[in-house]
């Protein structure tokens, strides 16, 4: 299953931020990146609040990252926006020389009224390619555990096909914490002809009721075993911390094992894990250690 032509080269790695909300946030902000980058990343990316709420964050955090001379990728929700809007966005980030964007339908903002968004991402890939052509490398989202959304895994496997169909040429998933989600995922997107590479998103755990949560609000399973060990430990921060970097180092080693292209780090603005994770799976040796 492998998902590389040249099972030599190093595994492509991402971290994606969301945009800071005050000033020391966006300081802190250029610290973590500055931390991850000891890692020579292939690019950072940074979430966009669908409904437009973070349109200028997201803007203001991929122009900082520039400016820091890294690789940026902004996410594009198409969640409520309409074509034109999402023309301009698309224009003022060639202008600014962005090359990669996560092309993303978005979740309905909670007290928004919307049940749906009319739009999904498929509609936004055509939209990116008509307006742009080739010039933006799209990367869209995948679900191994099946989008809490769909009908079922069938009807979601054949909305994947129809995104790539449109246009994207690699995907990251949602979280997960069993490999083999990701490797039957990747077998059945295989037989099902869709050949993109697919780049397990990694969510390292460094506190238990965060990761709880954000599980069940975006339908990604914590197994048993994984929650009652990381409930034991929620009282001693640093012994939680410990088990994560070591649950989440065994993970991604499984995932590269098994195939998979690169890893996308959900890093929430921090670098502790992450760079942990990456450490212990030598990612940054493979980088003569910058
Ligand atoms: P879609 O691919 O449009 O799929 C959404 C649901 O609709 C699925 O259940 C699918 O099966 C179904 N569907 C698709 N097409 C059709 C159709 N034609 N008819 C009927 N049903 C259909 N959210 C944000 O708000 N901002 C972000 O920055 C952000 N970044 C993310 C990054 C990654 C890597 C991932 C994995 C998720 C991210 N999300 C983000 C969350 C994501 O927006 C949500 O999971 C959202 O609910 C679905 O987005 P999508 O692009 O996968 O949608």
């Amino acid at each position: 299953m492998n998902q590389d032509s040249s099972s030599s080269a190093r595994p492509r790695l991402s971290f994606e931020f969301f945009p800071p909300r005050s000033a020391s946030g966006a300081d802190s902000l250029s610290r973590v990146a500055g931390r991850l980058a000891e890692l020579a990343p292939d690019f950072f990316s940074c979430t966009y609040g669908a409904g437009g709420s973070t349109r200028d964050g997201t803007r203001d955090t991929i122009r900082q990252l520039l400016d820091l001379g890294l690789q940026a990728a902004p996410h594009l929700s198409i969640g409520a926006d309409d074509q034109a809007q999402v023309f301009a966005m698309l224009d003022d980030y060639r202008e600014m020389g962005v090359r990669r964007i996560v092309a993303l339908r978005g979740d309905v903002p909670s007290g928004s009224g919307r049940s749906r968004f009319v739009h999904n991402a498929e509609t936004l890939v055509r939209w990116i390619r008509e307006h742009s052509g080739d010039h933006f490398h799209l990367e869209v989202a995948a679900y191994p555990e099946v989008h809490p959304d769909a009908r079922d895994a069938e009807d979601d496997l054949a909305h994947f096909a129809a995104k790539v169909a449109a246009g994207a040429d690699s995907a990251i998933t949602q979280y997960f914490y069993s490999p083999y989600a990701y490797v039957d995922f990747v077998a059945r997107c295989r037989a099902a002809g869709i050949e993109i590479p697919i780049v397990p998103g990694i969510m390292p755990i460094t506190n238990y009721e965060g990761i709880i949560r954000f599980s069940e609000k975006c339908g990604a399973d914590v197994p048993r075993w994984l929650r009652r060990r990381l409930a034991s430990l929620q009282d001693d921060e640093q012994a939680l911390r410990d088990f994560g970097v070591e649950v989440v180092t065994r993970l991604c080693e499984d995932l590269l094992a098994a195939g998979a292209p690169g890893l996308h780090f959900y890093t929430l603005n921090r670098w502790g894990a992450s760079l942990a994770v990456c450490r212990n799976l030598g990612l940054d040796r493979q980088t003569g250690g910058r």
